[in-house]
């Protein structure tokens, strides 16, 4: 009788409590979106999706920028996933404890000499024939060089180096060690320092296409005194707005157990870049925060709301959201981000 009389009383409340949930979430919502709002919602549609879901959860809070941990609130459904699929996507890391597989191949590689035009020449160079990078990368590459000349004037990037196959890898790291070798230092000492400036072969990120040099013609050479030129200034500053980070801060070289080096951006997409910027992480430290929160809410500089999710490969199953667009990538030992864009605010996704 206890049970039925409760029943009751749970049913009496839940309903409005239901509703005054989405009310707010409504009015987030219309307060976030603004003018957009009335271009792709309908607002039957709004109610039915805020009270459908569970559990009800507002994104952000007014006056809120990112909160963890987080979860869906809207429907999601299962999806399978292989575990060749971790070493696939914008966020495999690749480091000294996290190797490539030999049978390893990058995505979508294109030849980034045949998209610059003589109009982008003075803005962007590639320093090699045939240099390969993985497409999305080589394009916000260029959309970001565009940005440079168009916003602040700068010019003359130069690419020097991106994709690079385990044998060119094999090479470049014997030639280190040869190097130090040279100066008389013995054969373990010298395949520590060599390890320093040039990564082994399956520890360096150069294999999937996504790390590129990017230096100056009015400073070619891979320096750290790049950093302090226009031009290395700016992609400091700036390469998070086109989804790279710069991948071996100075400050993080324990973690990185590679040099400081300006130069060496890393494509991970947005949101990502955006939130290792405002974090002041590396990489590595940002998968220490994904593995411990499991992920987040975020919104990005331009407004949009995004939500970020770490599942791991597990049973061969993982959850995404069931009528959104997501994007989803490995990362490279155990298990997957899955990215989902919110709400967007601007067309620039
Ligand atoms: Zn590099």
């Amino acid at each position: 009788m206890i049970g039925k009389e409760w029943k009751t009383i749970v049913r009496l409340f839940t309903l409005p409590a239901v509703m005054v949930v989405a009310l707010g979430g409504m009015i987030f919502w219309y307060d976030g979106v603004a003018l957009a709002a009335e271009q792709v919602l309908d607002p039957d549609k709004v109610m039915t999706t805020v009270a459908k879901a569970h559990p009800i959860e507002p994104l952000l809070l007014p006056g809120e920028d990112s909160r963890f941990p987080t979860a869906y609130r809207e429907e999601t459904k299962d999806l399978a996933v292989t575990a060749h699929q971790i070493y696939q996507g914008f966020l495999i890391l690749v480091n000294y404890e996290h190797l490539l597989p030999e049978d390893f191949l990058p995505e979508e590689l294109t030849v980034v000499n045949d998209m610059v035009d003589e109009a982008g020449e003075s803005q962007f160079r590639v320093n090699k024939a045939r240099l390969q990078v993985n497409k999305t990368a080589a394009e916000q590459l260029l959309a970001m060089s565009r940005y440079a000349y168009e916003k602040d004037g700068i010019t003359g990037y130069l690419l020097q180096s991106g994709h690079r196959d385990f044998s060119y890898q094999k090479a470049l790291y014997h030639n280190k060690v040869q190097y130090y070798r040279g100066l008389g230092y013995g054969d373990g000492d010298a395949a520590t320092a060599a390890a320093v400036w040039v990564a082994r072969p399956f520890e360096s990120e150069h294999h999937t296409g996504l790390a590129m040099d990017v230096s100056s013609r009015s400073h070619p050479g891979l320096q750290t005194s790049y950093y302090q030129t226009d031009n290395g200034l700016w992609l400091d500053e700036n390469c998070w707005r086109f989804g790279f980070v710069v991948r071996y801060p100075e400050a993080k070289t324990e973690i990185t157990k590679i040099g400081y080096e300006p130069w060496h951006l890393r494509y991970v997409g947005r949101p990502h870049s955006d939130y290792i910027r405002q974090q002041d992480w590396c990489l590595e430290e940002y998968y220490d925060f994904l593995y411990k929160e499991g992920g987040y809410t975020f919104r990005d500089e331009e407004g949009d709301i995004w939500q970020v999710d770490y599942q791991p490969l597990g049973s061969g199953t993982i959850k995404v959201p069931a009528h959104r667009p997501y994007t989803i990538s490995g990362d490279g030992s155990k298990g997957f981000v899955i990215t989902t864009l919110l709400e967007s605010v601007s067309a620039a996704h």
